[in-house]
């Protein structure tokens, strides 16, 4: 579980976020939205420390940052990134490693696991994914929903309780965007808690079992699918989606 209290993040005096208070339960699968500039990617880096912050508090579990810490924020900054994965838009592959070499990366080097068990799991999370046939491929030698799905993989090999995805859907077509969806269902099966930032109404309306809407760094609102793409109540949401008054 995730929990954001009164979260305020500024850049050169600006506020983006600000007072942010959200908890994201096991096994949840949410989809953040909202106008460009909203503060969606921001409020997604603060959640494992990517980005530090100016205000409140984001824990996990019995691991909580919080501005002005200095180095005792250290070790829980180490703890909270590795029970909380990033999937990138962009995806940032090894370029000189092969899908499998991706994958068995962080176990290896941050977890201590020996090559030869960090292969192993290695090998059912590609497979988990859908990716077993290209283990020994490059990056540059896959397709972008490819190296998505090695990305996902390779997050997961840290064997976070979180993961966080950061537009997911850009580079992928509307059959790969439906994959993405059914893997999503599989992790969720799981029991892996899931934040999504996305600019697709239709995939928010396929993954996630709650929205909230993000807007000049406030959550304006916030439900199920249904109650807020739908049936928005807030006017801002509502000229977002697009659908007038
Ligand atoms: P988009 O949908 O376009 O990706 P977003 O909701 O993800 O938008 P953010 O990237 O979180 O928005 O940006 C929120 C605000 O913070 C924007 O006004 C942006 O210009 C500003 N911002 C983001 N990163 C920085 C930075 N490194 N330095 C200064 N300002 C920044
Ligand atoms: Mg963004």
């Amino acid at each position: 579980m995730i929990e954001v209290r009164g979260l305020t993040k500024r850049y050169a005096g600006r506020t983006v976020l600000e007072g942010i208070n959200a908890t994201f339960t096991r096994g949840e699968v949410v989809a953040l939205v909202g106008p460009s500039g909203g503060g969606k990617s921001t409020l997604l880096r603060c959640l494992n420390g990517l980005e530090s912050f100016d205000g409140g508090s984001v824990r996990v579990g019995d691991c909580a940052l919080e501005p002005g810490r200095g180095q005792a924020q250290a070790s829980q900054l180490w703890e909270l990134r590795r029970r909380v994965g990033f999937v990138f838009q962009q995806w940032h592959l090894f370029a000189h490693r092969t899908a499998l070499g991706n994958v068995i990366e962080a176990p290896v080097h941050v977890k201590g696991r020996s090559v030869k068990e960090a292969t192993e799991q290695a090998r059912e999370l590609l497979a988990k994914v859908g990716m077993s046939h290209r283990e020994g491929a490059y990056p540059a030698e896959l397709s972008g929903g490819e190296q998505q799905r090695v990305a996902i993989a390779r997050a997961l090999a840290m064997e976070p309780e979180a993961l966080l995805l950061d537009e997911p859907t850009s580079a992928l077509d509307p059959e790969r965007v439906a994959g993405l969806v059914s893997l999503l269902e599989r992790l969720r099966d799981d029991g892996l808690t899931m934040v999504a930032v996305t600019h697709e109404m239709r995939f928010a309306r396929m993954m996630a079992s709650r929205v909230l809407v993000l807007h000049d760094g406030h959550i304006i609102e916030e439900g199920n699918p249904d109650q807020v793409l739908a049936h928005p109540q807030h006017e801002r949401t509502r000229a977002f989606l697009g659908l007038g008054n």
